[in-house]
């Protein structure tokens, strides 16, 4: 009697999946733009790396994606720093701590969540320093939620005001409705702000509301599960 050979052990049951669920998603968007009659290069798909062990970073790259969004200065410097990123976009989504604005103008392409005028003047002098343009956008509290990181709807335009005169490129804005209300009267508020600003970009959608948030406008959305499977561990919110 022969024994079959065991199956080869991976380093994490979730990488095999990645491809189809990247391939799954992509169709899912490009759906999304033809109901939404819009151009599907319009919209990029931010593929979230946060807790996610290195071998899921292998198997987004392998399969194409290029642009990815990290929650913490640390852990994205962990997962990135030494790998080759030319060619690559990062792009920080989590909240940021003004002792970390120079690491993390150093790391990233693009910072999504700035809310404050001391972290706009921090950027600012870490760009200064580092001899480039620092391209942000500006996190929006749609839901005015007290433990939650954006700057109110009715302080948003004078900050896009102030981060511009500091020398900041701002992109455009960003927003996380808040959990237990309907996301869609948040994505068009992030947008009616973008309009009046003259700002193009809009990073709103996530696993679960990316399909709607393109039909409201949005041109960054930022998916992790739906792409990884579910962490593993749940993500407190951190301060870095
Ligand atoms: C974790 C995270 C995401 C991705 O969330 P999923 O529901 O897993 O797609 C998007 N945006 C931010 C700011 C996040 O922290």
């Amino acid at each position: 009697m022969t024994l079959s050979s065991p199956e080869p052990v991976h380093p994490s049951s979730d990488v095999a999946p990645v491809a189809g669920r990247f391939d799954h998603v992509r169709r899912r968007i490009a759906k999304a733009c033809r109901i939404a009659g819009r151009d599907a290069a319009g919209v990029t798909l931010v593929a979230v790396t946060k807790t996610q062990p290195s071998e899921a970073l292998d198997a987004a790259l392998a399969a194409g994606q290029r642009v990815f969004g990290e929650n913490r200065v640390q852990e994205a410097q962990g997962h990135w720093a030494d790998r080759d990123r030319s060619g690559l976009e990062l792009r920080l989504i989590g909240p940021l701590q003004t002792n970390k604005a120079a690491d993390a103008v150093e790391l990233f392409d693009v910072i999504e969540t700035v809310d404050r005028e001391k972290l706009v003047d921090a950027l600012a002098a870490a760009g200064a320093k580092a001899g480039r343009t620092v391209r942000v956008l500006i996190q929006v509290n749609t839901g005015a939620e007290p433990q939650k990181a954006g700057v109110l709807p009715e302080d948003a335009d004078a900050l896009v005001a102030y981060a511009r005169i500091a020398g900041l490129h701002v992109d455009g804005l960003m927003c996380i409705p808040p959990v237990e209300e309907a996301a869609g009267p948040h994505f068009a508020l992030l947008r009616k702000i973008a309009r009046r600003n003259g700002l193009e970009a809009l990073s709103m959608g996530m696993s679960g509301d990316y399909e709607l948030a393109i039909r409201l406008g949005a041109t960054h959305v930022r998916v992790g599960s739906a792409l990884f499977g579910e962490r593993n561990r749940p993500v407190k919110p951190s301060m870095d």
